[in-house]
C-alpha cells in the first residue's frame, strides 16, 4: 500500500472516546519495546508518528491511527511490563480484551514477537486468546536485522512452536531496520482491509 497520509486521531482510554464511522481497524500488539512503533513507521513510511518508546509500557491507552483515510492502526499498549502493579495489569487487561472482543471494526490483530528470542507467555496467551475468539491474527518477527540470514528459518520456526502457530497462520519475518518483510506484511494486512 502506497500511504499519502498518516495521522494520529486519539489516544483512547475508553470506548467512548474509540473514533466514530465503519472504517476498518487493525490493532497491534507485542511485549513493550519489541519493535511495535517502529514496525508501524516503518509500514507509514514515517521515521515517527507512532512514538517509539523509551518509557515501555507506561502508557495504558489505545492510540488510534488513520492511514489513508481508509482505515486505523490501533496501537495496543506492551504488555508484560513488570512495573506496572497487579491491579494496573489487570484493568490493562479488560479495555484490551473488551476492545478485542466487542469492537466490530476490528478485522484482525498483529502480535509483533521479537525473532531473536522465543516468544513470550505473554505472546502465547495473546495468541490463544485471539484463537479462541476467531479473531484473524498475523505474527511479525521483528528485528530479524539482528539475527544472521542463515539461522532465520530456525527462528521463525522456535517462533512458530513456541506459539504453536495454526497452519493457516503466517509468521512474517521482518526488519525496521532493512525494510525486509514490509511488502509481504502490507499484502496480508490489505487482504484484511478489502475483505
Ligand atoms: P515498542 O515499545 O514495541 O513500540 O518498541 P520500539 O519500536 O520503540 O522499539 C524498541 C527498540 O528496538 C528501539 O530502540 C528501536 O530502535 C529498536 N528496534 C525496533 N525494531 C527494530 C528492528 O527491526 N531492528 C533493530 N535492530 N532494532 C529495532
Amino acid at each position: 500500500m502506497k500511504v499519502k497520509d498518516a495521522q494520529f486521531i486519539i489516544s483512547a482510554v475508553s470506548n467512548a472516546q474509540y473514533p466514530d464511522g465503519n472504517l476498518p481497524e487493525i490493532a497491534l500488539a507485542g511485549r513493550s519495546n519489541v519493535g511495535k512503533s517502529s514496525f508501524i513507521n516503518t509500514l507509514i513510511g514515517r521515521k515517527s508518528l507512532a512514538r517509539t518508546s523509551s518509557k515501555p509500557g507506561k502508557t495504558q491507552t489505545l492510540n488510534f491511527y488513520l492511514i489513508n483515510e481508509q482505515f486505523y492502526f490501533v496501537d495496543v499498549p506492551g504488555y508484560g511490563y513488570a512495573k506496572v502493579s497487579k491491579k494496573q495489569r489487570e484493568s490493562w487487561g479488560k479495555m484490551i480484551e473488551k476492545y478485542l472482543m466487542e469492537r466490530p471494526q476490528l478485522k484482525g490483530v498483529v502480535i509483533i514477537v521479537d525473532l531473536r528470542h522465543p516468544p513470550t507467555e505473554d505472546d502465547r496467551l495473546m495468541y490463544d486468546f485471539l484463537k479462541h475468539y476467531q479473531i484473524p491474527v498475523l505474527i511479525i518477527a521483528t528485528k530479524a536485522d539482528k539475527i544472521p540470514r542463515g539461522k532465520w528459518n530456525k527462528h521463525v520456526k522456535i517462533t512458530m512452536d513456541t506459539l504453536d502457530v495454526e497452519p493457516s497462520d503466517s509468521v512474517v519475518l521482518f526488519s525496521s531496520e532493512t525494510g525486509v518483510g514490509k511488502e509481504e506484511a502490507w499484502r496480508k494486512l490489505e487482504n484484511w482491509i478489502s475483505d
